[in-house]
């Protein structure tokens, strides 16, 4: 008899005020009990709604069934199967419009937990069980990857698990990409992160670490001078959007980027310990209303900033960021200032000292079905800041466009690709993720990079 409770199994978190003091990850993760007892309200339907809701298919009642029994390492393998990175996809899928989107208990209450379940696995099996990966026998034929990010890891981990002698390259000296650069300890330990890379290295794949393809490499090159037959790129939207106002190009603004950058990677927060610092001011305004904008405002917060404001043109209604960060954000006392939008950022002595913001109305839904904000005229006030980190988007960056020949980008700098093969204008070059969407989510990535390693291996295998 399944459990018909309407909620899901509550997940500790730590407390608000003291989180905003560490970056410890937040949430605690279940217990074996808990995760048997939330297993249990999964009704085992036959139809599999939740497995058309994940980008790459998890079996998803198969692996929640082996949990309700307690058969962890049974329900790890049944994951594996489809996705080798399940602690990352458990912690930032949103599952809210992924699986659990589709998840008939959903209808009557809340659905069945599947992203905690998924990471429940994933930790258990890393720290109780963990085996050896076998390395696949080769088939003699050679693909290389550009970037080690999500896109990336997934097609390597699928061709490398066929026989195929994979090659990653990867500009920075860590792979792993948004995983390691861009999403914070508190929301994605990197730790974890690094035990789950491994399992796709582990499998034979190569990696070549601070190589900028397009450089250092061209593509062209990795095909006739390396004897690659196949290359995937993932290079991910790693350019930052700025807002083009005055003021922009004062000491104290940051992109995004920079920021979580410069704190992930370098980790600024524990200057002079580590080479680089990031200046944090008494008050700091965010621009923009996503994930992205979040984990600045949060990290922000925890590298002690006195006042954290998210600044968005449109209304809480409206924020693209998940509601779970949004509601994290509002714990750790991240003030939305919304319906507002920047005109001129001013300084003094060349540091920011203010930043003039317009107030916004909303007018009629726009072509994205989201109502357009629109300028209130003589409404501009200064708002009292030191510290300005935008986060208003990503686009890809031009540099493997401009080195090679054929390769076409849409408008927005995008890869084009044919859907079904993801290969692109150039034969036997195929891209996925970011660098093809433009910036959207991890398993998206892990679904392009997942399509593509079945198609270059159809390709090759004729
Ligand atoms: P990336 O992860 O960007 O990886 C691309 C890699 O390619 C990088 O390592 C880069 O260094 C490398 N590279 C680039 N150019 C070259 C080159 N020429 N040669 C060699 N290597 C190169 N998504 C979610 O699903 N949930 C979230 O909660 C979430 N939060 C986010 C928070 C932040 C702060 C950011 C920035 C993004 C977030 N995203 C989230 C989005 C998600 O991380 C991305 O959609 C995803 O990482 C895209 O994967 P990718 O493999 O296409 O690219
Ligand atoms: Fe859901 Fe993401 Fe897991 Fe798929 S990978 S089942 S979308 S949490
Ligand atoms: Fe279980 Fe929900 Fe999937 Fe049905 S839709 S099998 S209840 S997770």
């Amino acid at each position: 008899m399944p459990n018909m409770s309407k909620e899901k199994v509550k997940m500790k978190e730590q407390d608000p005020l003291l989180r905003i003091k560490n970056f410890d990850e937040v949430t605690c993760g279940y217990t074996l009990e808990e995760a048997m007892e939330e297993a249990g309200r999964c009704l085992q339907c036959k139809t599999r709604p939740c497995v058309g809701g994940c980008p790459v298919s998890v079996p998803i009642p198969e692996f929640i069934k082996e949990v309700s029994e307690g058969n962890i390492e049974e329900a790890y393998n049944i994951i594996a199967t489809e996705n080798r990175l399940p602690a990352i996809c458990g912690r930032v899928c949103p599952q809210e419009s992924q699986c659990e989107g589709k998840c008939v208990r959903g209808r009557k209450g809340e659905p069945v937990a599947i992203g905690r379940l998924e990471r429940f696995v994933a930790d258990y099996y890393m720290e109780n069980i963990k085996k050896d990966v076998e390395k696949p026998e080769s088939n003699n034929k050679k693909v290389a990857v550009v970037g080690g990010g999500p896109a990336s890891l997934t097609c390597a981990a699928d061709l490398a698990k066929k026989g195929y002698e994979v090659t990653m390259y990867e500009a920075l000296h860590q792979l792993g990409g948004v995983l390691m650069y861009g999403i914070p300890e508190f929301r994605l330990p990197k730790g974890l992160v690094q035990t789950e890379l491994k399992s796709v290295t582990d499998l034979g794949v190569k990696v070549e670490k601070n190589v900028i393809v397009g450089k250092s490499i061209t593509i062209d090159e990795l095909f006739e001078e390396e004897g690659f037959q196949a290359v995937f790129v993932g290079s991910g939207a790693g350019l930052p959007r700025f807002m083009n106002i005055e003021g922009e190009n004062l000491n104290g603004v940051y992109s995004a980027n920079e920021f979580l950058t410069r704190v992930n990677l370098m980790k600024a927060y524990d200057f002079p310990n580590s080479p680089t610092p990031v200046r944090i001011g008494e008050k700091v305004a965010v621009i923009g209303g996503g994930n992205v904008a979040m984990d600045a405002a949060r990290t922000a917060k925890r590298l002690g900033a006195k006042e954290v404001k998210i600044v968005y043109r449109r209304s809480k209604e409206e924020l693209p960021a998940r509601v779970e960060e949004v509601h994290h954000a509002e714990e750790e006392q991240i003030i939305f200032d919304l319906l507002k939008n920047p005109v001129e950022i001013i300084g003094e002595d060349g540091h920011v000292t203010g930043m003039k913001c317009i107030k916004m109305e909303l007018g009629e839904p726009d072509e994205s079905g989201r109502r357009r904000p629109q300028p209130i005229e003589g409404s501009e006030e200064v708002m009292d800041v030191d510290i300005v980190v935008v986060a208003i988007g990503q686009t890809p960056n031009p540099l493997l466009r401009d080195t090679t020949d054929g390769l076409d980008v849409n408008k927005r700098g995008c890869i084009v690709v044919n859907e079904d093969t993801m290969e692109t204008t150039l034969e036997n070059v195929y891209a996925g993720g970011d660098a093809v969407t433009g910036a959207a989510t991890v398993i998206l990535a892990m679904g392009a990079g997942k399509k593509a390693a079945k198609a270059i291996d159809e390709k090759l295998s004729k």
